[in-house]
C-alpha cells in the first residue's frame, strides 16, 4: 500500500459563535470533500466496515458511487439498509464501528464513513430525492409500532417498504424519540429529523400522537383491533437518580427532564413556552455519557457562566463520543475527574447551592472491564453549583411489561426478553431498541429493529 492521504476535517463552527446559540455545530463536508473521501476508499474485498455495522451499510458501494458523482445511487444504496441515514450520519460513533474496522484505520487514518453518509442523506433530503414506495395491496398485513425513535422508525420503513399498513403510537406529540428530545439541535437539527419522517410518511406510515400504550390503550387491544404484528420501541426514557441527601433539592433535575424541557418544550422561550428551566450561573453536571456532555453544552447555552462535569473516572473510561467531548472543551465546558458526589446542599429557599464531592481513585477493573473507582479518604470537597443536572443513565419505562400479561421480561431492569428473532414471549410481538438492550446507540436500535422487521415480515407472509 502507498502513501496514505490524509482524511478531511469537517468542518466545525467557531466555538465561541456556536455557544451562542443551538444552530448546528457541524457544517458537513462540501462536493470535493466527499469526492475526495469517497475516492479514499480502498473497496475492500473483505468489507470490514460492512460487518462491523449493525445495520450493514454497505460502505463500499455507496463511495464508489459518491466517487464517480452518482448521488442518487449513492442514496438508493444507502437506504437499502439504512432507512434515516440523516440522523445516523450524524450521531452514530462510526469510530468504534465502521470506522474503526476500515483498513485504512491501520495504516492511517480511516475513510471518514459518518461524513460520507451524512453528506449524501443531505443532499437526498434537499434535493427531494428518495424512492417513493407505494404500499402493496395483495397480501397486505397490518402492523402497530410502538415508539417512534430509531427502533420504530426503521421498523416503520421497512415494513411499509414491504407492502404494509403500518401505524406509529407515540406517547409524545413529535416522532422520533431521544433524537428529537433528547440530542439537542446544535447536534441534530429538529428539521433533519422531521425530514426523514415526512419520507416515511410519503411511503404510506401513519403516526398517531399522545397515545400511551399500555395506558390509553393496551397492546391486547392492538391485536384486537386487527392488528398482525405489533413492535414495541419504547426504548429508556426512565431517569436513573443516585439516592443521595438532598437530591430532591430544587433545580436538580434529571438530564432527560433537563433535555426534554429544552428541546421539545422549547424552554429557552420562556414565556412564550411555558416549560421554564432554571439554568443558573454555575452549572454542575454529574456524568460523562453522550448525555452529560448535551447536558453541559446546553446549559452553556443556556446562559451558564460556569459548566463543570464531575466524573469519577478519568477521562480514558469517559463514555461519551471523543468528539463531543473534545466539543464541550472548546465551547468551555470544564471537567473534574476521579469526583463523585456525596450529597447535595440545599439553601433557605429549596434550591440547591452546592455539592460535596468525595476524591476517588482507580482500583482493579469491574465487570465493565474499566477500573473501578475507590473513595479517597479525606479528600472530600465543596463545589457551588445553582443547577446540578444528573446524567448518570436511563432505565426502561415498565409501563408495556407491567400492563401485558404473558410478556416476559429479563434482568432486574426490565427489558423485554427476545429470541433471536426479536419476537417476545408473546407470538406476534416483536420489540428491539433500548428496551431490548438497555442504553445503547441510535445504529444498534435501528440495527435490531431491521433483525426485527425480517422476522415479523417472514411470519406474516409464511
Ligand atoms: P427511543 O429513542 O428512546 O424512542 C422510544 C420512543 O417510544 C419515544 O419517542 C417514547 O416517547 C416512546 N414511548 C415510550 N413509551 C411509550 C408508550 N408506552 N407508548 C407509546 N410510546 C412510547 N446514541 C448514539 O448512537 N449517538 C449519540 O450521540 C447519542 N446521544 C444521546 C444523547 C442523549 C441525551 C441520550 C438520552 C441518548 C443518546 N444516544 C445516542 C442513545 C440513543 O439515542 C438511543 O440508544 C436510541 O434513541 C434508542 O432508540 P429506541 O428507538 O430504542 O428508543
Amino acid at each position: 500500500m502507498g502513501k496514505v492521504q490524509p482524511r478531511v476535517r469537517m468542518a466545525k463552527r467557531d466555538p465561541e459563535d456556536r455557544v451562542r446559540d443551538f444552530n448546528e455545530v457541524a457544517v458537513g463536508l462540501t462536493d470535493e470533500e466527499a469526492a475526495y473521501e469517497a475516492s479514499r476508499c480502498l473497496m475492500c474485498p473483505k468489507q470490514p466496515c460492512i460487518a462491523a455495522c449493525p445495520v450493514g451499510a454497505l460502505v463500499p458501494l455507496f463511495m464508489r458511487a459518491v466517487k464517480d458523482k452518482d448521488l442518487g445511487k449513492a442514496y438508493d444504496i444507502v437506504r437499502e439498509k439504512n432507512r434515516i441515514p440523516a440522523i445516523s450520519g450524524r450521531v452514530c460513533p462510526q469510530e468504534t464501528l465502521c470506522e474503526e474496522a476500515c483498513t485504512l484505520a491501520k495504516v492511517g487514518s480511516p475513510v471518514a464513513i459518518g461524513a460520507v453518509e451524512r453528506y449524501i442523506a443531505d443532499y437526498a433530503l434537499k434535493s427531494g430525492l428518495g424512492k417513493e414506495i407505494r404500499p402493496g395491496e395483495e397480501g397486505r398485513k397490518r402492523v402497530a409500532v410502538v415508539g417512534s425513535g430509531p427502533a420504530g422508525l426503521t421498523v416503520a420503513a421497512e415494513m411499509a417498504a414491504k407492502g404494509h399498513e403500518v401505524k406509529v403510537f407515540e406517547a409524545l406529540h413529535k416522532p422520533g424519540g431521544v433524537v428529537v428530545y433528547g440530542i439537542p439541535e446544535f447536534r441534530l437539527p429538529k428539521k433533519i429529523v422531521e425530514q426523514e419522517v415526512d419520507a416515511l410518511r410519503r411511503q404510506g406510515v401513519e403516526f398517531e400522537h399522545g397515545v400511551i400504550i399500555g395506558r390509553t390503550m393496551k397492546v391486547k387491544d392492538l391485536f384486537d383491533d386487527g392488528y398482525d404484528s405489533v413492535f414495541v420501541g419504547t426504548g429508556a426514557g426512565s431517569p436513573k437518580f443516585m439516592g443521595l441527601p438532598g437530591e430532591d433539592s430544587n433545580y436538580i433535575y434529571s438530564s432527560n427532564e433537563f433535555l426534554t424541557r429544552i428541546n421539545l418544550l422549547k424552554a429557552y422561550a420562556f414565556p412564550t413556552y411555558g416549560t421554564p428551566v432554571k439554568v443558573g450561573r454555575k452549572v454542575v453536571v454529574i456524568g460523562a455519557g453522550n448525555t452529560a456532555m448535551d447536558s453541559a453544552r446546553t446549559a452553556l447555552r443556556m446562559g451558564a457562566e460556569e459548566v463543570c462535569v464531575v466524573y469519577r473516572r478519568t477521562r480514558a473510561e469517559m463514555p461519551a463520543r471523543g468528539e463531543e467531548v473534545l466539543n464541550a472543551e472548546e465551547e468551555g465546558v470544564q471537567f473534574l475527574m476521579l469526583s463523585s458526589p456525596l450529597r447535595f446542599l440545599g439553601d433557605e429557599r429549596g434550591g440547591v447551592r452546592g455539592v460535596e464531592l468525595q476524591g476517588m481513585e482507580l482500583g482493579e477493573p469491574d465487570e465493565s472491564g474499566r477500573r473501578r473507582p475507590k473513595p479517597v479518604a479525606g479528600s472530600e470537597s465543596l463545589k457551588a453549583a445553582e443547577t446540578v443536572v444528573i446524567a448518570i443513565g436511563n432505565k426502561v419505562n415498565p409501563l408495556i411489561q407491567m400492563t401485558t400479561p404473558g410478556l416476559e421480561t429479563a434482568g432486574e431492569e426490565g427489558l423485554i426478553k427476545v429470541n433471536e428473532a426479536y419476537e417476545s414471549s408473546i407470538k406476534g410481538l416483536y420489540a428491539a431498541g433500548d428496551v431490548v438492550l438497555g442504553e445503547a446507540t441510535v445504529i444498534q436500535a435501528m440495527g435490531t429493529g431491521q433483525k426485527a422487521a425480517i422476522s415479523m415480515q417472514h411470519r406474516m407472509t409464511a
